[in-house]
C-alpha cells in the first residue's frame, strides 16, 4: 500500500492513500511529483509539499481569484506570480473583461506537467490572453511600474524558490507595479500551527508596511495544514467588503462551486485569536 505523507508539524502528519505515482522529476528548482488517489483524485506536490488535489483545488483557486475580481470588476491587466498549475488563470479567464493575464512562474516544468497530468486545472493556459514568463517573480516585478489592476501571488511557502515572494522588497514592488486603484492578493499561510502562524504574521507585517489597506480572509482547504488557510487582500484604494457592488458580480453569471458574495463578505470576519495575531504585528 502506498501513502503520500506530509509532515504538518514535528508532531502532526497528514496522509493520503495513493493508488500510484504518475510522475516524478527533479527540476532545476524543485522535485515535482504527481500521484493518483481514490479520495482526492490527482495530487501535485513540490519538494514533498502538497500544492493541490483535484478534489479541493476549486476552493483555493476560486477564492484567490473571485474575491479581488468582485471588488474590482474593471480589472483588465492581471499578473499572476507562481500558479504554474493554471488553476488561478482558469478562474480569471471566466471574466470576458480581462484583456491580459501575465503568468510569471519560475519553473516551466510545473506548467508542462500540469498540462499533461492536470488538464482540468491547466485548461485555460492556452487562452490567447495568457502570456507565460518563466522567471523569478521577485526579479520580474522590480522593473514594472503602474502596469496592473490586480496582482495574484499564488506562491509556494516562504522557503525554497518562494522565499523572495514574502519579502518587504517584493510587496513594495507590487505596490509600485499596480495602478492607483490596484489590488494584490496573496497566499498568506495558516494561523493555526505555530510555524505557519509566524509566517503569516511576518507576511502581514510586511504587507501593512507597503499598502494602506491590508486585510486577511479565510478559507477552508481540507488538504492544507489544519485545513484553515488565509489569503491576504492588500489594496491601494478599494476596501474588500465596503461599497462592493455585489449585484454587478452576480450579473456576470459566473459559475462557482465555492465562491459566492455572502461567503466573500463573511470570509473577512475572523476568529478572535486570528485578529489578535494580526493586531500584534500591525503598527
Ligand atoms: N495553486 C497552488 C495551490 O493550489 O496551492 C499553489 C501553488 S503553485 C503550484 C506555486 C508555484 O509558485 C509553483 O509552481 C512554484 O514553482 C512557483 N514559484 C515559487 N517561487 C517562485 C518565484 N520566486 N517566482 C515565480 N514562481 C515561483
Amino acid at each position: 500500500m502506498l501513502w503520500f505523507t506530509e509532515q504538518h508539524t514535528p508532531n502532526v502528519r497528514f496522509s493520503i492513500k495513493v493508488d500510484r505515482q504518475l510522475f516524478s522529476e527533479q527540476s532545476e528548482f524543485q522535485r515535482i511529483d504527481v500521484f493518483e488517489s481514490e479520495e482526492f483524485g490527482r495530487v501535485l506536490t513540490l519538494d514533498g509539499y502538497l500544492m493541490l488535489t483535484e478534489k479541493d483545488e476549486f476552493i483555493y483557486h476560486e477564492m484567490i481569484a473571485h474575491v479581488p475580481m468582485c471588488v474590482h470588476p474593471q480589472a483588465k491587466n492581471v499578473l499572476v506570480i507562481g500558479g504554474g498549475d493554471g488553476g488561478t488563470v482558469r478562474e480569471l479567464c471566466k471574466y470576458k473583461t480581462i484583456e491580459k493575464i501575465d503568468l510569471v512562474e519560475i519553473d516551466e516544468r510545473v506548467v508542462d506537467i500540469s498540462k499533461l497530468y492536470l488538464p482540468k486545472v491547466a485548461c485555460a493556459l492556452e487562452d490567447p490572453r495568457v502570456h507565460c514568463y518563466y522567471e523569478d517573480g521577485l526579479k520580474f516585478i522590480r522593473h514594472v511600474e503602474d502596469e496592473y489592476d490586480l496582482i495574484i501571488v499564488d506562491s509556494t511557502d516562504p522557503f525554497g524558490p518562494g522565499e523572495g515572494l514574502f519579502t518587504k522588497e517584493f510587496y513594495g514592488n507590487c505596490f509600485k507595479a499596480l495602478h492607483e486603484d490596484g489590488i494584490m492578493v496573496n497566499q498568506h499561510e495558516s494561523p493555526f500551527y505555530q510555524e505557519d502562524a509566524y509566517a503569516m504574521q511576518r507576511a502581514h507585517k510586511r504587507i501593512c508596511h507597503s499598502f494602506p489597506i491590508s486585510r486577511v480572509y479565510q478559507v477552508h482547504i481540507p488538504t492544507y495544514p489544519s485545513g484553515h488557510w488565509l489569503f491576504g487582500f492588500a489594496s491601494r484604494k478599494y476596501h474588500p467588503v465596503k461599497e462592493v457592488n455585489w449585484q454587478a458580480w452576480k450579473d456576470l453569471r459566473i459559475r462557482c462551486r465555492y465562491y459566492n458574495c455572502p461567503l466573500h463578505a463573511g470570509s473577512f470576519a475572523l476568529p478572535n485569536y486570528v485578529e489578535e495575531l494580526l493586531r500584534d504585528v500591525e503598527d
